[in-house]
C-alpha cells in the first residue's frame, strides 16, 4: 500500500523529510553534528528558548500540573487560559479574544462558524493552507482572488451582493513570500461593501508594528479588522494560537467554532509561557529592532549578490529556484556550506516556483548575516537562486 505514491513523490522530487535538528542558541542548531546557522525558524523574537518562558512554564507546571485534562467547555477553564486572554485582548485593543491549541486549529474553526450557507468567502490565492482547509469546511461558497489584487476583490463584492455575508480572508504577512497584504484598500472594500474582514497574523503577531501588535497596527488600523487571528508558536516562541475581536463575535465563536468546543485545551504551562513571552513582546521593543536590522542586512546582502528577494517585505525572505529536484539540491549545498534553509515545493507553493524559504531572526549576530550570505553567494555562483 502506498508504494505507488511514494514513487511519484519522489519521481517528481516532493518527498518531505524529517531532519533532526538539535536545539541550540536560536541562530544554529546541531544536524548531523554539525553546528549550523539556522535561516528557517519562525522564532523571530528568538523567545523559543528564552529563559523567562522556560521558567514561567515549569512554575506553571508545578503549580498546575502539565495536561488540561479536557476541553475547556467541559472541565472547567484553567486560570491561566483567562489571564492569557485577558492580556492578549489588552495587547490587541480588542473587547475579547479566544484561545485555540494551535493556528491550524483556529483557522479551521473559526471561518467555517462566521461563514456558512448562503455565505461567501474571498480568500487570497496564497493564503495559508489552514485558511484554505477552513474554507472546504465551510459550507459558503468560496471564491479566489488574485493574490493582492483589490480590484479583484471589488469585482467579487460587486458580484455577490445577492449573499447573506461575505468574508474577506487573508494571511497579513504570507508565509512563503514574505509580502504584506493591502489592508488599508482591505479595510475600505470592506467597510464599504459590508463584508467582514480576517487577517491571519501568524508572521505578524510581535513583528510587525510599532508594538508588535500585528499587520492592523503596521497600517494605522487599529480597530478597523473585526477579526484578527494570530499565533503563539511563530514569534511568541510558545505554542497556541487566538482570534481577537468584539465580544459577540467571541461569544459566538466559543460557542460555534469546532475545533475549540471539540478538543482539548492548551496545558496551563504553555499559557504561563506565552503570558511571559508577551511580557517580553511588550518591554522589549530591542528584539523587534534587532529582527528589522538584521533583515535589512541580510536583503542588501542578497541584493549584492545579484539574488532577487521577490516581493519580501518582511523577516520572511523567498531565494526563487524554480524545479523541485534543483530546490532539494540547493538546500542540501546550504547545509554543506552550514546553512539550514530548507526546500518549499508543491503543493505548498505552485508548480515551477520551488524556492529555499529564508527566514531572519533578532537571535542572528551580524556574522551570523554575513556567513549566511557567503553561503548563498557559493549557491549562486553553482548556478542555482536567481
Ligand atoms: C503557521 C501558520 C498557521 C498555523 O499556525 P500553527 O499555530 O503553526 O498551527 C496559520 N496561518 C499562517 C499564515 C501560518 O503561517
Amino acid at each position: 500500500m502506498f508504494e505507488q505514491e511514494l514513487s511519484y513523490i519522489d519521481q517528481h522530487g516532493l518527498r518531505r523529510r524529517l531532519v533532526v535538528a538539535g536545539p541550540d542558541d536560536g541562530a544554529h542548531v546541531m544536524i548531523n553534528d554539525q553546528r549550523v546557522i539556522l535561516m528557517c525558524s519562525n522564532d523571530y523574537l528568538g523567545l523559543a528558548n528564552h529563559p523567562a518562558l522556560r521558567k514561567a512554564a515549569c512554575a506553571a507546571m508545578e503549580q498546575y500540573g502539565f495536561g488540561s485534562g479536557a476541553s475547556r467547555l467541559v472541565s472547567g477553564t484553567g486560570a491561566l487560559h483567562c489571564e492569557l486572554e485577558e492580556r492578549l485582548a489588552k495587547f490587541k485593543g480588542t473587547e475579547a479574544v479566544l484561545l485555540f491549541n494551535s493556528g491550524y486549529a483556529a483557522n479551521t474553526g473559526i471561518i467555517p462558524a462566521v461563514a456558512t450557507t448562503d455565505d461567501v468567502i474571498l480568500s487570497d490565492s496564497l493564503n495559508h493552507a489552514s485558511i484554505i482547509d477552513g474554507c472546504r469546511l465551510s459550507k459558503a461558497q468560496v471564491s479566489v482572488y488574485r493574490h493582492r489584487d483589490v480590484n479583484h476583490v471589488e469585482d467579487i463584492l460587486k458580484k455577490t451582493a445577492h449573499a447573506r455575508r461575505r468574508l474577506i480572508v487573508t494571511d497579513g504577512v504570507f508565509s512563503m513570500d514574505g509580502d504584506i497584504a493591502p489592508l488599508p484598500e482591505l479595510v475600505s472594500l470592506a467597510e464599504r461593501y459590508d463584508a467582514m474582514l480576517m487577517v491571519d497574523d501568524a508572521h505578524a503577531a510581535g513583528v510587525l508594528g510599532a508594538g508588535g501588535k500585528g499587520t492592523a497596527e503596521h497600517f494605522g488600523l487599529t480597530g478597523r479588522v473585526p477579526i484578527q487571528m494570530g499565533t503563539l508558536g511563530k514569534a511568541f516562541g510558545s505554542f497556541g494560537a487566538y482570534v481577537a475581536g468584539d465580544k459577540h463575535l467571541i461569544e459566538f465563536l466559543l460557542n460555534s467554532a469546532r475545533s475549540f468546543i471539540f478538543s482539548t485545551a492548551l496545558p496551563p504551562a504553555i499559557c504561563a509561557a506565552s503570558l511571559a513571552a508577551l511580557d517580553i513582546v511588550e518591554q522589549e521593543p530591542e528584539r523587534r529592532n534587532k529582527l528589522w536590522l538584521n533583515r535589512d542586512r541580510f536583503v542588501q546582502g542578497l541584493k549584492a549578490l545579484g539574488i532577487d528577494p521577490g516581493e519580501s517585505e518582511t523577516p520572511i525572505i523567498p531565494i526563487m529556484i524554480g524545479s523541485s529536484e534543483k530546490a532539494t539540491q540547493a538546500s542540501l549545498l546550504l547545509l554543506e556550506s552550514g546553512v539550514f534553509a530548507s526546500a518549499i515545493r508543491p503543493p505548498t507553493v505552485a508548480e515551477g516556483t520551488a524556492r529555499i524559504r529564508t527566514t531572519v531572526t533578532a537571535a542572528h549576530s551580524f556574522a551570523d548575516i554575513d556567513a549566511a550570505l557567503a553561503a548563498f553567494g557559493a549557491l549562486k555562483q553553482k548556478g542555482y537562486a536567481g
